[in-house]
């Protein structure tokens, strides 16, 4: 099975903390998907490989971007951004995944972008909520999660620019364009 074998790809690269999150983000974007009706295999994919690059090297994560043309503004950014457009460079290189939806929920799932699709949206928040996640105000994405899609993904990407705010951290573009985004619309 597809599951088993990406698992089993996955495991030896991160440590048990972050495998066990994986788990957790795979079980509550399975959770998502039949509630909100998104593929669960597309949705199961992308969870399981959404940090696959999170323990890669930054200095190798900056070549491949300039090797491979990647959105060039990500060279001046760190691994906390990197690891999902490198995450999905991964999944299509690697594991040879051609469905563009599972790639852009993969390289989309730390910043979000304007315009996400029912997947991309479903791993973001999947993310953000899963089980073993425990800041202050998650119990509250975890129940708009539980109500609508578009009330979670505005509550969650609202939740993310305020801690980067606060936390006097610099917001990469594209998670603007995402909040711009999602605050424009009604949910
Ligand atoms: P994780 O990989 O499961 O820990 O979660 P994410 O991939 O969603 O986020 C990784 C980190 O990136 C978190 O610490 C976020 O706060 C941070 N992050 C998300 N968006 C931005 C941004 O626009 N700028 C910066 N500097 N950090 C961000
Ligand atoms: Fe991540
Ligand atoms: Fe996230
Ligand atoms: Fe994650």
């Amino acid at each position: 099975m597809e599951r088993d074998k990406f698992l089993a790809a996955i495991k030896p690269r991160m440590p048990e903390k972050r495998y066990i999150h994986t788990i957790g983000v795979m079980e509550t974007a399975l959770h998502l998907s039949g509630k909100y009706g998104e593929d669960p295999t597309a949705a199961e994919t992308a969870a399981i490989l959404h940090d696959i690059a999170k323990y890669a090297d930054e200095d190798w994560m900056r070549t491949i971007v300039k090797e491979k043309g990647l959105d060039s503004r990500l060279v001046d950014w760190g691994s906390e951004i990197l690891h999902g457009p490198i995450g999905a460079w991964i999944a299509e290189t690697e594991f040879n995944i051609k469905n563009e939806d599972i790639l852009n929920a993969i390289r989309f799932h730390t910043t979000g972008r304007a315009g996400m699709s029912k997947l991309e949206k479903i791993i973001y928040i999947a993310d953000m909520i899963e089980p073993n996640r425990k800041f202050v105000g998650v119990e509250e994405l975890r129940e708009a999660a539980h109500e609508n899609l578009d009330k979670a993904m505005k509550a969650c990407i609202s939740h993310s620019i305020r801690f980067l705010v606060d936390t006097e951290q610099p917001i990469y573009p594209v998670s603007i364009e995402c909040f711009n985004d999602v605050i424009s619309r009604n949910a």
